[in-house]
Formats: structure tokens, sequence, C-alpha cells
């Protein structure tokens, strides 16, 4: 019984000691190392590229590798990190969480002026108990924001800068650091001048604790390894942090949404990045601050490995437009730190270390510009009590650094407009920096105070100021210079919408045009337009701007380009190419298939879901992607499926699906083939299929397959799938449409229901005895006439539906006469009734358009009053003919000023012998 007993234990005690965690080197490393063990499967404790790399392993897997003949050494242990964090002397050492709020509410209370604490966010440990779950009882923290500025109480028109600090667990030393830095503020505050300078003129916010759960794992010695929060993500109600493989925590450093979605999906993996994007409440708590307040620059701090690091460094090679002044200064605060063994940090691309996906500088710079950093501070994650203090006294001055950037080599200022003189939210690009490197979304001045701020380096800039609605303005020649700031106040017109753009639009393969491809501009409520039957398109009436265009046509891939429509008149053509069929069949990939990544899909001969041919992805190194995708109008609610097979390393190398760059599912090592199906809305929409490598292993053929794709298609396809009925022969002779059953089953049309309120339409010899059954692939003709009654010949239809119901899944397809029913003709003269119609768009700005329809010739006119009934402006004082009428309102008054925001009214009086007509209708200008 007692030798059982003591067997049992022994057992227990052996586990424990193999489940303990140790850092462990490779001393300069070879490039194959580098690549096997920065993958996402292993945890990076620290590179020094020519020195060594660091990892954090079981103890087990240590002799493993040693087994597998790598040379490595055991650097850091877990009782080693103990010791650290309690130095047994009288040093301060270690914070814990406790401590830590007491002083924020010390300093809070003493510099009431100039510091203000926040609340931002709960933490895992603090929602699950509020929800009940006594399990997280001593885990009720949050994440707090100590504000420092003048006027503290104010969102200020100032440059925002954060210190942040210990996104990662087992990096307490962080937080001393960012302490530090602030006390260092607050006791020069008031006598140093460049300090209390840089405090007045800006808002600068402290999270020196973003990741409080794990820190208190840490520093209550639960597991001075853990890096991650603590997420219930088994979702069995209490802490999984210890042991072999601990499956709580997201790596919040892993779980920002720029590029999210590269580091490891597995719960038990320390690089864990969550969910989704933004999955976690402390990621979330630094997105708020960050999109609340006008950041410029700012630092995270980690350890270890005495490196600064600036974007971008989700993929190998993603140099960022600002790369000259984001790695200046880098430079200028990493030659101020120095090393504890000598030397000083060593300035870093993050990318040129190891590419990671979702962290907080990737997010923030590519989000907003931020010039976001990272220091990884010291040699071992929790240096030795006796360390703290030196290292962070040599931080200091890089801190001063970052907090002094707005003072120099700095384009600032406010963009306002003309008339209101109330800020706009222009885009400002600088040629030579916002046309270089990968993307990061444009720099905006803000929203409140129309202000902007560009970090950049000495020299001599052309920059452009744009707004949707605006003149463009562009300044040649601004000096930029290290000795002080460049202030560029700027103030845009209102443009006027008289540019347009035409083009053609051909099938790529035959050249010849394509009728009724739907060309539209993005975003600004501009009307789509359909080509004619010679391909060509126009859009009248828009303002010269830098617009995301969208061309699509039935059964071709579409295109989204962004065009800058400048001239006055812009000619763009464009090909579009037909879809394949998505079996592969016929041995090419045609041109609708876009690919990306680092190697090109194929055709691959030897595999098929079914008939003989597939495609794969292609071959691809470590940390590398092949991706392919096609991008398509889909009319109505419908599904895509395609049959998948992958051969990989499981649970690190993957097959994705991607709708609009929304992940919906990945697969990894060996399955067979399999179909899989997801609903589909609406609209364009882009697939996209990608094999994705980590680091290191391979396994299997190392790639995906795809075969039988069926891409959206309407139960029934309608083509035209716009009917314009554009004059009254196209009323009395009809436009005839087609519906295809493009199902591979019979659909039964049960209904068909006519709308229309204001006029009457049918389908001329409609004679299908209902339900009617549409077999696989048939098609019908039908001719639509419309019949105007007299009554409701001056009526404008807008978007009068023909609704064709079926019975599977209630899909069913609408054709949409989407223009304006207003033309007589001199064989067929229209009567029309007198009618006020009123303004569209209403509210507007700038312009708006009134329609009027006059049953017989009338003397007219056409007011605008503003609310106190004063006479604004006359858009029409004559005698008019009868039919239909419009007149444009800029909007400027009698004395051509423009006129002011707010409520207006528009009156018609018509009058002949047999009429005495008035309407009024509201009319809003907005600005
Ligand atoms: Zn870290």
């Amino acid at each position: 019984m007692t030798r059982n007993i003591i067997f049992f234990v022994l057992f227990f005690s052996i586990c424990t000691l193999f489940a303990e965690h140790v850092v462990v080197r490779f001393d300069n490393p070879s490039d194959e190392i580098i690549s096997k063990f920065t993958a996402n499967e292993y945890d990076v404790a620290s590179y020094k590229p020519g020195e060594y790399l660091d990892i954090v392993v079981p103890m087990d897997e240590y002799n493993d590798l040693l087994e597998s003949g790598y040379s490595v050494r055991i650097t850091q242990t877990e009782e080693q990190l103990k010791v650290n964090l309690n130095s047994g002397t009288d040093l301060a050492g270690y914070r814990d969480y406790e401590e830590f709020l007491a002083e924020l509410q010390q300093i809070e209370i003493d510099y009431p002026d100039i510091c203000k604490l926040y609340d931002i966010g709960d933490s895992w440990g603090k929602i699950y108990s509020d929800n009940g779950n006594t399990n997280y009882d001593d885990f009720q923290h949050e994440i707090w924001a100590l504000k420092i500025s003048d006027n503290v109480e104010l969102e200020e028109d100032e440059p925002g800068i954060y210190y942040l600090a210990e996104h990662h667990a087992r990096e307490p030393i962080s937080l001393e650091v960012v302490m530090t830095v602030l006390e260092h503020i607050l006791d020069n505050y008031g006598t140093d001048p460049a300090i209390t300078d840089n405090i007045n003129n800006q808002q600068v916010w402290f999270v020196p604790l973003v990741n409080p759960n794990g820190h208190k794992v840490v520093t209550d010695e639960v597991e001075t390894m853990w890096r991650k929060n603590i997420r219930d993500n088994n979702e069995n109600g209490s802490l999984n942090v210890t042991g072999y493989n601990p499956s709580d925590g997201v790596d919040p450093n892993r779980n920002y949404d720029w590029e999210w979605g590269g580091a490891s999906t597995s719960w038990t993996s320390e690089t864990y990045q969550g969910p989704s994007a933004f999955s976690e409440p402390e990621t979330q708590a630094v997105q708020e601050l960050m999109a609340a307040h006008h950041f410029v620059a700012g630092l995270s701090y980690h350890s270890y490995s005495e490196l600064i690091l600036y974007p971008f460094g989700y993929a190998d090679g993603v140099i960022a437009p600002d790369q000259a002044a984001l790695s200046e200064l880098c430079t200028d605060m990493a030659v101020t730190i120095s090393g504890q063994y000598g030397g000083t940090y060593t300035p870093q691309a993050s990318w040129a270390l190891y590419p990671c996906t979702g962290t907080t500088d990737d997010y923030a710079y590519g989000m907003y510009g931020i010039f976001s950093y990272t220091i990884e501070l010291a040699t071992e994650f929790i240096p030795p009590a006796y360390q703290v203090e030196d290292i962070c006294l040599n931080n200091i001055e890089a801190s001063m650094i970052m907090l002094d950037r707005t003072s120099h080599s700095i384009l600032l200022g406010h963009v306002t407009d003309s008339d209101s003189g109330l800020p706009i939210q222009a885009e400002i690009f600088v040629a030579g920096i916002d046309d270089t490197g990968v993307y990061r979304n444009p720099y905006i001045s803000d929203q409140e105070f129309g202000t902007y701020y560009r970090l950049l380096t000495d020299g001599v800039y052309d920059v452009s100021f744009q707004a949707y609605g605006y003149e463009a303005q562009t300044f040649e020649n601004v000096i930029i210079t290290s000795d002080d700031q460049t202030v560029l106040d700027v103030v845009l017109s209102n443009g006027s919408a008289t540019a347009s753009v035409s083009g053609v639009i051909s099938d790529a393969n035959t050249g010849l045009p394509i009728e009724n491809a739907v060309v539209e501009l993005l975003d600004y409520g501009i009307p789509a337009v359909t080509t004619n039957a010679q391909g060509e398109y126009t859009i009248n009436n828009v303002f010269e701007y830098s617009y995301d265009m969208q061309i699509y046509a039935d059964d071709y891939a579409s295109i989204q380009i962004q065009v800058d429509i400048t001239e006055q008149t812009t000619e763009l053509d464009f090909d579009l190419y037909e879809l394949d069929d998505g079996t592969f069949e016929s041995g090419v990939l045609g041109g609708c298939w876009v690919f990306g990544g680092n190697a090109d899909w194929q055709i691959d001969p030897t595999v098929a879901y079914e008939g003989f041919l597939s495609i794969r992805s292609g071959s691809i190194g470590d940390n590398q992607n092949s991706d392919i995708e096609v991008s398509l109008y889909v009319a109505n609610e419908d599904e895509i499926s395609f049959s998948r097979k992958v051969s990989s390393e499981a649970d690190y190398d993957y097959l994705k699906f991607y709708i609009d760059g929304e992940l919906q599912d990945l697969w990894s090592g060996n399955e067979d083939w399999s179909v899989q199906t997801y609903p589909v809305t609406a609209g364009v929409h882009t697939f996209q299929w990608s094999y994705v490598k980590d680091g290191g292993v391979a396994n299997g053929s190392d790639c995906g397959w795809i075969d039988n794709i069926l891409l959206p298609t309407s139960a029934i396809m309608v083509s035209p799938s716009i009917l314009d009925f554009l004059s009254i022969e196209d009323c009395i002779d009809g436009k005839s449409f087609v519906i295809n059953n493009n199902f591979d089953v019979p659909v039964t049309m049960n209904d068909i229901t006519q709308t229309g309120s204001v006029f009457e339409w049918y389908i001329d010899d409609f004679n299908l005895e209902l339900p009617y059954i549409l077999e696989a692939g048939e098609e019908l003709e039908f001719l639509v006439k419309v019949a105007l009654t007299t009554e409701n010949r001056s009526r404008e239809i807008l978007s009068e539906n023909l609704i064709i119901s079926t019975d599977n899944g209630n899909k069913y397809v609408t054709i949409n006469f989407d223009e304006t029913l207003n033309v007589g003709t001199e064989d067929n003269p229209l009567v029309f009734e007198t009618e006020f119609y009123g303004n569209y768009p209403n509210p507007f700005n700038p312009s708006t358009t009134f329609k009027f329809s006059l049953r017989s010739n009338s003397q007219v006119e056409l007011n605008i009053y503003n609310i106190k009934g004063q006479l604004v402006k006359t858009l029409i004082n004559k005698e008019l003919q009868a039919g239909f009428h419009s007149v444009i309102w800029n909007g400027e008054n009698n004395s051509g000023k423009p006129a002011t925001s707010g409520i207006y009214f528009s009156i018609v009086d018509a009058y002949n012998e047999g009429l005495d007509f008035t309407s009024i209708k509201k009319v809003i200008l907005l600005k």
C-alpha cells in the first residue's frame, strides 16, 4: 500500500518535470534551423541574426532535440526565472497587479492637472468572474490606461503618443520600463522645458499592463513561462495554463486585425492567434484607444533580444511606404539604449527578423499610419531583479526621443472647407512615399479638427490633398527639416461634378463588345450604368476623384480597380474574361483566374475528383503561400460548391478558402476529396483558395487540390438583368429577356407575380400553365411590354420589379426597370399631367435636380425659399411647353454665393387659362 503511493507520487513528479518549460538556444543557427524553428508550431523567444535563436520547449522536447542531433543548450529555466522575480534582497524587483494599480491611482491623485486614469476594458478573468465563475475570482483585472497632457480631461487638437507594455505575460520587465518612463515624465514636467512642451502639446497615453491576467499567472509563479492571456479555449470553466500542453490563452500580439490569420490556429500553441481578429478584450481595448485618439507614434515594449522593430512584419519583404522615416527614428532610438553586456540595441524592420501576423505595430501602422515600434528589452524574459533598474534607466532616452518626435521632420496642418471653414477629412498623399512599398491605408486628416501629421525624413516633397467633392490641390517642393515642424494649412474648395468617364467593355478572348456589362463607381451613390450593344458605357457628371470602379457581366469574371478620374473626360476600356466551367477538363486555366502569393496554381493531370484533371497549388517554400481567386457578380442569393483535397503537415500547413477575404474553412493533414458548399449573397464577390505553409516541416505532397467548382449562378439566369424602357417605342414594342435554368435539376415556377403600382406591364403572349417545370438547361424567352394608362403617362418609374418566384429554396429573380420613363415621340406624344416631383438627391450637396411635368403650355415659376420665407433663388420664371422638364440647382443664391446648410422650400407655380397649380416640397442642403 505505502509502496504504491510512493510510486504514484514519483511518477507524477516526473511528468511535471518533463512538462517544465525551458529556453533552449541554437548558437549561430543555420538558415535551415531558423526557417524550421521560427515556424508557427514553435514558441520563439528571441532571435539575434548571426548570434542565436532561442525557443521555449518542454524539457522532454529539449531531450528530443539533443537526440535528433541538434546542438542546443538551456539558457533559461523556470526555476531561474522564479529566482529572478524574487530577488530575496531589498531590491524592488517586479510589481504585481495590485501594486501597479495602486501606483496609477496615486499618480492620478498627485497630478490631477495632467493625469487621468481610464478603465479601458475588462480582462477575461473579470468577464468570467462577473458571469459567476468563482474559479476566476482572483483574476478580476481591468485594463488601465493613464493619459498625460495639459487640459487632460479634454480631447484636444494635438497629436497622440502611446507607450504600451506587457502584451506577453512572461515579459514583466516591459511593465517596469514603462512605469519608469511614466515616472520620469512626471518628475520632470514643469522643470524640463522639452518634456513640459511635449506633454502640453501632445496627448500621451500609457497602457503599462495590456495583459493583467497573464501577468498574475507569472508573478504568482503558476507558470513563469506563460505568454498568452487566459481565454478559456476549452470552455471547461477553469484555468489551464500549466502542464505539458495547456489549452488556454490567446497570444494578444497575434490577434490584431491587419493581415490576421497567419499565426497558429492551435489552442495549445503559445502563439495561438485566437478564433478571430480582435477576439480578445486586451486587443479590443487597444484598438478602441487607437480609434478614439489621433496617435502619430508609439512604443510597445516586450522582452527579450535588445532589438527595436518597425513595421511591417506580416510576411517576407513587406516594405512599408514610410520605410525611410520609420527606420531613421528606429536607429535614433536604438543607439541610445545600452545593452546589458555591451553594445546598443539593434534597429530592424520586423519582417526581416522573421514574419509574424496580427501584431500591434502592423495594425497601428497599416490602419492609421502610426509609427509604431516594438522594443525587445534585455537578454532574457525576466532579468534578475538587480538588473531591472539599470534596464529601465537605459531606456529613458529612447522613450524621450519618441516623445519629442513630432517637434521636427514633420509636415502638419489643417484641411478645411473654403466656404464654411469646417474641417475636412482629406487624403494627404506624399509623392515618393505613398506610391512606394506595400499597402497601408491612406493618411486621412481627422474628422473633428481636420488635422493631419506626416512624419518624414528631411527633404523636399510634393504633397497632394484630396477629398471627395472638392478640387484636389498639390503643393510642390514642401521642405521638411530636422530643425522644426513644417506647417501647411490647406483650404479646399468645392469642385463641380463635370468630369465623365466612358469606354468600351470587351471580351478578352474574342475582342467582341459585351452588352449589358455593368460599370459602377463605388461608395458615393453614383448610379451604375450598363453597356449598349457596342459595349459602350458613359458615366457623366462626377467629381474628379480617385474611385474604386467595378465592372461585371453575366458569365464573366469581374474586375475591381482604382481609377483616377482627373480629366474632364476619361477614357477607360476594359477586357473581361469569360468564366471557366470549373471542371478544368479543358486543361487550360483561363484568364478569369487571378494568381497570388509565391507560386501559381496549375492543372494537375494525375488527380481529379471527376474526369481527369484538377488544379493544385504551386510548389512553395517555408512561410510562403500559393493563391488562386476569381471575382464575379452573383445575381441572386445562391451558393458556391467545390471539391477539395489536401496533403500537408497536419495543423501547420493549410489549404484555406476565403470569400471576400473572410476565412470560411481550412484543411490540413491528409484529407481526401470532399465536396464543400457555402452560401453566397447577391453582389460582387471574390472567392479565393490559398495553400499556406509555415516554416520547417513539410509532409505528404505538400499541396492542396480543387476540382468541380460550381460557381454561383442564379437558380434562374435572366439576361439581360436590367431592362431599360427608354422610349415610348420600348414600351409599345416591348423588350425581350431570357430565363435560363442553370441548375442541373428542374425548377418549378409556381407563380408569376405582377407588381407595379403606377403603371401596368405585362408579359406578351404569356401562355405558360402554372406551375411550370423549367427543365435543367431550359431557356424561355419573354417579351415585356409596358402599357401606360392615360392618367399615369407622366409618371416616373424607378426600379419597379418583375418577380418570378420558384420553389427552389425560395430563390427568385428580379428584373429591374431601372430607367425613367419620361420620353414621348412625335408619333406617340405622351400626355403629361401637371405635377411637381421634387428634387433628387435630397438631401443634396453640391447640386440637385428638380423635375416637373406640364399638361399644357404654362407660365412657370420655380423658386427656392429659406425657412424664414425669404427668396433665395429663382430657378425658372418663364413660359414652358407641355411635357417633362428638369432644372438643376447648384446650391447658390441669386447673388451667386453658396447657400448655407439647412432646410429650404421649393415652390412650383404653373398657370394658364385652365390651370392654377402650386406645389411645395422640402429641400435639404447638407455640407
Ligand atoms: Zn513579447
